[in-house]
């Protein structure tokens, strides 16, 4: 074996390690391909996202937080589509094998794949400048995904948690707030309880106004929501002030909260359902055919300024 095999064997064998092996994989990681068994009645749903060092996490950021990362947003992307995770595989480029980081990497990962029952079948390692590439993939009952297209005009618009925080923990190194951008939560359950509840439904990755406007968009449908109603982030308002914080709510990205539209008749069932929740539920406002996104402020339109927080953004 060459010193540059041993080298990615080392790294192969660190993630080989789990334990839970689920019943549904037939074979996992070791031959060209993996062998998964998908449950009769239910479509299978994929998803892929990078995180590319120097773009979307510095060097030195803690490891554990880019393993972590390059799953939930993953996740994220599953849970916005009503979907329980299965499966994922994870190609790493490195300059170098850096056993140390590896290490801290894995555990980050492994204890959110852990926590979700999702099983590492496959993957890769290449020589090349620092990039995570993870591919996850899971499953609902058949004709049950929620998608972007799908919303009414009528329907309510609602939004879980406080987008926001991660854009606000990162540039202002808040202590509380950074695990919102460094160890941010996919909102798997919340997302399966919305199956047949949400007529249409996606992640908030870039901020609240480009990732609505990309619901509406596929949706052919519009909105005029009041600044005043977005969900308010108290320690950046009492560091920042109303109007920045509202900036960061619609422009700060990598929080990976839902954002989803609801019939007015399936209301009740939601407001309900979410009262088990740990994260706070927020109406936005309704939807209307007029198909784009406004935004009031004081009860006149506000135009959008250039997105403060690009650097944040993900696509
Ligand atoms: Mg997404």
């Amino acid at each position: 074996m060459s010193a540059d095999a041993r080298e990615f064997e080392l790294i192969r064998q660190l993630f080989v390690r789990q334990i839970a092996a689920r019943s549904d994989v037939v074979l996992g990681i070791g031959d060209d391909a993996a062998i998964t068994r998908v449950p009769p009645d239910h479509e299978l749903l994929t998803a892929t996202d990078s995180l590319v060092a120097g773009t979307h996490f510095l060097d030195e950021d803690d490891p554990a937080s880019v393993g972590h990362r390059c799953l939930a947003i993953n996740l994220s992307d599953l849970a916005a589509m009503g979907a329980t995770p299965l499966w994922a595989s994870l190609a790493i480029h490195m300059p170098e094998a850096d056993e140390d980081w590896l290490k801290t990497f894995a555990d980050g990962f492994f204890s959110l794949a852990d926590r979700f029952g999702v099983q590492l079948i496959g993957g890769d390692t290449v020589r090349g400048p620092l990039a995570l590439t993870v591919t996850v993939q899971g499953i609902v009952p058949t004709g049950q995904a929620v998608r972007r297209a799908g919303a009414s005009a009528g329907d309510l618009l609602y939004l879980t948690g406080y987008p926001g925080s991660a854009a606000f923990g990162r540039l202002h190194q808040d202590s509380e707030l950074a695990s919102c951008f460094f160890f941010p939560e996919p909102r798997l359950s919340i997302g399966q309880e919305l199956r047949g509840l949400a007529s249409a439904m996606i992640d908030i990755s870039d901020g609240v106004d480009s990732d609505l406007g990309h619901l509406l968009h596929a949706s052919q449908v519009g909105a005029t929501l009041d600044i005043e109603d977005l969900p308010v982030i108290h320690a950046a308002h009492a560091k920042l002030g109303g109007e920045s914080v509202s900036e960061l709510v619609l422009f700060g990205g990598e929080d990976y909260e839902l954002c989803f539209s609801v019939p007015p008749a399936r209301e009740p069932g939601l407001i309900q359902r979410a009262e088990s929740w740990t994260v706070p539920l927020t109406r936005l406002g309704v939807i209307n055919d007029m198909p784009a996104l406004q935004w009031r402020k004081g009860g006149k339109i506000f135009s959008v300024p250039d997105k403060t927080f690009e650097h944040f953004s993900d696509s």
